[in-house]
């Protein structure tokens, strides 16, 4: 299959891991008989230093007719102060809103010779394999009205959704939960909340064109505390958007390992951008240290769910868990008796287990 890729390197070591991401995308493609287009464009950062906007018109219409986007990260000190409020981040929630991206997917992995760095007992999160669904373009952070009202001695933000925009997300989580371990646990507050009610009458009833995944119900708060105390007995958990911001950046620390999470951010027709969820982190760009395995990882994700190469993405999934148990480690990550190496050793690492 020939596939076109938009790459979105942007800020800090985005530049430098994007190009570890291509070479083992390279590398699949010879492995499986395709053949990826890669086009760069500017965002963030890059993209303000460039043509003074953080999402330049051309940036946009290339997405557009992209099959999938891969993105490194943007932000930085540099451009933290600007005139007129432009700040690198706004190209990236600006694309994701012009893409309709509405739901945000985040695997988080345990790998074995990691987990001594889990705030957790290694026996408590071993095994973990959780996938994190967020509804990303509704709920409490863009209902309107949110404001100050009564002279400031009164406040209020308002919780809306549509059914479709229900629908579509948990759509997405049963067909997801259907190409993991068919087990899906949808979250919400639905004692105390009318929208976690419909919620509910949602998945109950797209529950029954998937008879073969099991649902569970669970209230954010026990929620919230179960990731904690028995990681291991979840697979893919599907909520709303506030519920998930807090419970996927809580469950982005169990396996004591953030600079190897990937996500995705993606529509129904299966479009997505995919990035890792560590930032640019500009105090250590251009040294040639920084982890790619979240970015590889992100690479894996966008085969699984916008471009259909299911056994490609696992390929890539079991080199970078080869690697590790093998020793080889960069130095945000400590493995037992590791070799820790750089950017370029990791990336050659996970190429040569491929
Ligand atoms: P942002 O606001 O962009 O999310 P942040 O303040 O959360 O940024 P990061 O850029 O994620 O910060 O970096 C946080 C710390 O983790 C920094 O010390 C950074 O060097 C380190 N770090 C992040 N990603 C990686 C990586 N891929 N490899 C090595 N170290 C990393
Ligand atoms: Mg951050």
């Amino acid at each position: 299959m020939n596939k076109q890729i938009i790459l979105l390197p942007g800020d800090g070591i985005g530049k430098e891991i994007m190009e570890s991401a291509k070479y083992v995308l390279n590398t699949v493609a010879s492995e499986f008989g395709h053949r990826f287009t890669f086009h760069s464009h500017a965002i963030g950062g890059d993209a303000i230093d460039q043509y003074g906007t953080p999402l330049p018109d051309d940036t946009i219409n290339a997405c557009e007719q992209a099959d999938a986007i891969l993105l490194g990260a943007v932000g930085g000190k540099k451009w933290e102060a600007l005139p007129g409020n432009i700040r690198p981040e706004q190209g990236l929630l600006g694309i994701r809103k012009k893409l309709g991206l509405f739901a945000n997917l985040r695997p988080i992995q345990g790998f074995a010779p990691l987990l001594h760095a889990s705030p957790l007992k290694e026996e408590v999160v071993n095994g973990s394999d959780i996938l994190i669904i967020r509804e990303l373009t509704g709920g409490l952070y863009f209902g309107k009205p949110s404001e100050r009202i009564k002279n400031g001695k009164a406040v209020v933000d308002t919780l809306y959704y549509e059914r479709s925009e229900m629908e579509r997300i948990v759509e997405k989580a049963f067909e997801s939960a259907r190409l993991r371990r068919k087990h899906l646990t949808s979250v919400d507050k639905a004692n105390v909340l009318e929208s976690s009610r419909l919620w509910r009458e949602v998945v109950n009833e797209k529950s029954k064109e998937y008879p073969d995944v099991t649902v569970e119900h669970m209230l954010v708060d026990a929620g919230a505390m179960k990731l904690i105390t028995a990681p291991t007995q979840f697979d893919v958990i599907v909520t709303e958007n506030l519920f998930g911001d807090i419970l996927s950046d809580e469950a982005s620390v169990l396996t004591g390992s953030l600079g190897m999470l990937p996500s995705a951010s993606i529509r129904s027709d299966g479009v997505g951008l995919y990035e890792p969820v560590h930032g640019s982190a500009p105090d250590i760009a251009g040294k040639g240290i920084a982890n790619p395995l979240g970015m590889i990882l992100s690479a894996a994700l966008m085969l699984r769910h916008s471009l259909q190469m299911e056994e490609e993405a696992n390929e890539i999934e079991e080199a970078v868990r080869a690697c590790l148990e093998q020793g080889y480690h960069t130095a945000d990550l400590s493995v037992k008796n590791g070799k820790q190496v750089g950017t370029k050793e990791m990336t050659e690492a996970v190429v040569e287990n491929i």
